[in-house]
């Protein structure tokens, strides 16, 4: 192994190492530090003015087109380093290549969808937002609403789970909006964020400036918000709570999006009896769903809602499924599931866990037997748990705990209303999926859940093969949810432009609001 390095945060176009105390990075599996990161005694004030007054202007200086171009190029420089990110995320995230390919080719493809639909708004400077509109009786005087990026920074406070794609998801509107991006990883797995702007900042891809990574403490960043740059963050509500009271929110009204925790549902409706295809989805989906990147997804299936009388076919089912995880050191290609991102989130695990059993039955526990492979009582694995509560109703614990490892409660229902209702006990989540052998039996459901979640996925025997699946984001969908989840919005195809852009109505002489149709293009989000 190599001696471990200090990794250097990017700030006003210049690599920097922080000069204070240092937290180190560790191999979840085999304890080793991996590198260490310091954002102390950066310079922020210089870090801001220098994204926002010399890479604002230059990029937005470009085109939608040829900032969709920049956005190409970036595909081509991270596509070039794929194998390096992979060794990094095996190492610091203990992901198996399929998960690390979650993390990693899923923040290729996110901006390679992006290169293309940006690229349909061609040599455009301004996004309209609908029709002209006549305001007086003559026509003389009329509005037209546009939208214009903001001449501020996007400040993106980032998850553990998805070090890659969580920058690039949002990296990609931003950027492609014309704003400069500062992002600040999670701590204990920034290595991979880093090492990504490292290797697009020296393919000298975007104005100097556009891209900026802080890893460690987030201290001082938010006290640095002005009133036109925006806040991504993605993390548990508990942060989220705290951040929103800050005075760069309450006081300078910049804008902030929140993707918080979700307890996410999947419902078996009740044709899909046992022995039905859907029924195998279902089964198929939850056992999925706990097990990839060991359950550290906020869009994982947490709790399985399924009509009463086939709950024990149910348990049956998925237990059989999840006992055949093999969970253990992710460089041992016979293991499926590695291990969780840290030894302080085992603990989280392992508690909420017990938080659960005070309510729910066990239905299967993979560490009673747990033999991890090539790896010990000290790594950060751990087993699938499934466990159960028939009456759904009399729960309470189990419609509100996040418990953010491979981990999920089977909830029994008495009829399609109590099923509504309890997947709505979570207070507005991510996603939650349908299953029938019967397409048009889940409309009823699907559009009244739409009303409390940002994603109904929907899957009949018909899309066995080319669903896309309950937890994976897809970049032409919505990924955000209401209430509990956050209330905010990312990607969504060009949906994800809003949030970078200010949007204004411009009235006057009917010359003047024809004329702004020059360089502008429709936007359709
Ligand atoms: P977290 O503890 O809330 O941390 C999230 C980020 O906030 C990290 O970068 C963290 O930095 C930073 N942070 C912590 N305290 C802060 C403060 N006082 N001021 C400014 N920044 C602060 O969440 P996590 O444990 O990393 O992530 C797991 C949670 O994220 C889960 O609940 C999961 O559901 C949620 N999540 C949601 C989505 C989504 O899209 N909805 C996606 C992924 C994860 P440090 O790392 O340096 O502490």
């Amino acid at each position: 192994m190599s001696t471990p390095v200090l990794l250097e945060n990017h700030v006003a176009g210049q690599w920097v190492a922080g000069n204070g105390e240092r937290t180190a990075l560790t191999d979840p599996v085999t304890g080793d530090t991996l590198a260490y990161v310091s954002s102390a005694g950066l310079d922020l004030d210089a870090a801001f003015a220098f994204a926002r007054e010399r890479a604002g202007p230059a990029l937005r200086a470009l085109s939608y087109g040829e900032r969709a171009r920049r956005l190409a190029q970036i595909v081509t420089t991270l596509q070039a380093n794929r194998d390096d990110y992979y060794a990094i995320a095996t190492a610091n995230s203990g992901t198996v290549a399929s998960d690390s390919a979650l993390d990693i080719d899923g923040a290729i493809y996110t901006l390679s969808t992006y290169a293309k639909l940006g690229a349909t708004l061609g040599d455009a400077h301004t996004l309209l937002d609908g029709a002209a509109v006549p305001l007086a009786k003559d026509g003389s005087f009329a509005v037209r609403h546009v939208l214009r990026p903001t001449p501020g920074v996007a400040l993106f406070i980032n998850a553990f789970n998805f070090p890659a794609w969580g920058l690039w998801e949002k990296a990609a509107g931003a950027l492609l909006a014309g704003v400069p991006v500062i992002v600040k990883p999670a701590t204990s797995t920034a290595w991979l964020a880093q090492r990504m702007v490292a290797d697009v900042v020296a393919a000298g891809v975007l104005p100097p400036g556009s891209l900026s990574v802080i890893c460690g403490s987030a201290a001082g960043l938010l006290e640095r918000v002005g009133p036109f740059d925006v806040v991504s963050f993605t993390g548990s509500a508990d942060t989220a709570a705290a951040l929103r009271t800050h005075p760069a929110f309450t006081e300078r009204s910049a804008r902030i999006n929140v993707e918080a925790d979700s307890l996410n549902s999947a419902l078996l409706l009740p044709d899909a009896a046992p022995g039905t295809a859907a029924f195998e989805q279902f089964v198929r989906e939850v056992a999925r769903e706990m097990t990839v990147k060991s359950g550290q997804k906020c869009t994982a299936i947490r709790r399985a809602l399924v009509p009463g009388e086939h709950f024990d076919a149910v348990a049956a089912a998925i237990a059989e499924r999840l006992a055949g995880t093999t969970v253990g050191n992710p460089r041992n290609e016979t293991v499926k599931t590695g291990s969780l991102v840290s030894v302080a989130q085992k603990r989280a695990v392992l508690d909420g866990i017990a938080h659960l059993r005070a309510e729910a039955e066990t239905l299967y526990d993979g560490n009673r037997a747990a033999a991890f492979v090539d790896a010990g009582p000290d790594s950060a694995c751990v087993a699938p748990v499934l466990l159960g509560l028939r009456d759904g109703a009399a729960g309470q614990r189990v419609h509100d705990t996040e418990v953010f490892g491979p981990v999920a409660t089977l909830i029994g229902y008495r009829n399609a209303d109590e099923a509504v209702a309890l997947a709505r006990r979570a207070q507005g989540s991510l996603v939650v999926s349908l299953f029938s052998n019967d397409a048009l039996a889940m409309r009823e459901p699907a559009l009244a859940l739409a009303s409390t979640h940002g994603r109904v996925h929907a899957v009949d025997p018909s899309v066995a093969k080319t669903q896309t699946g309950h937890g994976n984001v897809m970049p032409q969908a919505l990924h955000g949810g209401p209430g509990r989840a956050g209330g905010g919005e990312e990607l969504g195809g060009l949906r994800a432009l809003r949030f970078y852009h200010v949007r204004a109505a411009i009235q006057g002489p009917a010359a003047l609001v024809e004329a702004l149709t020059q360089d502008a293009v429709a936007w359709a989000g």
